[in-house]
């Protein structure tokens, strides 16, 4: 069985390369299964998805914890412990990265027992006009990918399920997708099969378990334990985060009880002042204040412009002392 991971930003099009995946196994006569996972967060936050293939019906289910190719669209996620981008990666599993570094930068900065492979980013990617979490047309690259480096998966029929499951997009876009797929398919060809099945134990070969009998329980017994509360600061979510929001006071007329109500993570405090102030660790960029503000008085802008504004200012101050 073919175990895949692809692991991304939500507005990456993870999901969508698992589907076109899935599909092009499908047509080459695969039992295939591919599913996206993400919670309730929103653009920008790591999500996955995954694709099983065999020969065999597929019964195993659930995350993939032995995989034969893990895919990352995104190179910032593969040190974020919370992404899970190294989990059960050993010198089986080939590890395919979207950077512009290479992959002996990465083997070495990893320590990693994996083979790993580069999937060239796109120029454009580095453009700072380019938000990360719209990285153009990477679901059908880290998809094209992946089928080459399978080698069970033919460029036609990559080509006709890219086709088959963007066309609601209309006929440019998937011209334009199915462009660049294959490009990437062709950039794999010095690694044409160097993915390869795993023949880990199937649901199949589990002895089934006897019958178990759980005795009911109230609801009182059965409710989860807290062992200690206030721990969610510790998450940083604003690592997430792709576009920065910028309060203007200027323009903001002080109803604070709009923004930080509405801001899902509490990430919007108010001084002493009455003014709204935004916690940056913890706010994920989801810009639902921007959206909310009644005199529009929160900008957003991409946060790796955000990052460079910060450093040219800090340099600034420091030439100045
Ligand atoms: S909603 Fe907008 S105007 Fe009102 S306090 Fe918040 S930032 Fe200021
Ligand atoms: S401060 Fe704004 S962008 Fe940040 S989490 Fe709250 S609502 Fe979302």
């Amino acid at each position: 069985m073919f175990r895949i991971r692809f692991h991304g930003r939500g507005g990456q099009g993870m999901k969508t390369a698992s589907r076109i995946l899935g599909t092009a196994f499908f047509m080459e006569g695969y039992e295939v299964q591919d599913a996206p996972r993400y919670g309730a967060e929103r653009r920008g936050a790591p999500i996955f998805a995954y694709v099983r293939a065999d020969k065999s019906p597929v019964n195993e289910r659930g995350i993939i914890s032995h995989p034969d190719l893990v895919v990352v669209s995104d190179d910032t996620l593969v040190g974020m412990p919370a992404a899970g981008v190294m989990q059960g990666i050993d010198q089986h599993t080939v590890l395919l990265i979207n950077s512009h570094e290479s992959a002996e930068t990465w083997s070495q900065r990893l320590n990693t027992p994996a083979t790993v492979l580069i999937l060239p980013a796109r120029e454009d990617a580095r453009e700072a006009t380019i938000d990360r979490a719209e990285l153009p047309y990477i679901g059908s690259s880290c998809a094209a990918a992946s089928a080459a480096l399978s080698n069970v998966i033919s460029r036609d029929v990559l080509a006709k399920a890219l086709t088959e499951e963007l066309e609601h997009l209309g006929n440019e876009i998937v011209k334009q997708n199915l462009d660049i797929a294959l490009t990437a398919f062709d950039a794999m060809s010095p690694h044409v099969g160097i993915v390869k099945q795993s023949f880990l134990p199937s649901a199949t070969d589990y002895k089934k378990p006897e019958w178990i009998k759980l005795p009911f329980e109230s609801a009182e017994i059965s409710a989860p334990a807290i062992h200690a509360g206030i721990t969610s600061v510790e998450v940083r979510t604003g690592l997430w985060r792709t576009m920065r929001p910028i309060i203007n006071y200027e323009k903001c007329s002080g109803c604070w009880w709009i923004c930080s109500t509405y801001c899902p993570d509490g990430a919007i405090n108010v001084t002493a002042e009455g003014l709204p102030e935004i916690d940056y660790d913890h706010c994920k960029g989801c810009l639902i204040c921007v959206a909310q503000c009644p005199p529009h008085a929160i900008e957003s802008i991409p946060e790796h412009i955000a990052k460079q504004q910060e450093i040219s200012a800090a340099s600034f101050s420091g030439d100045k002392t």
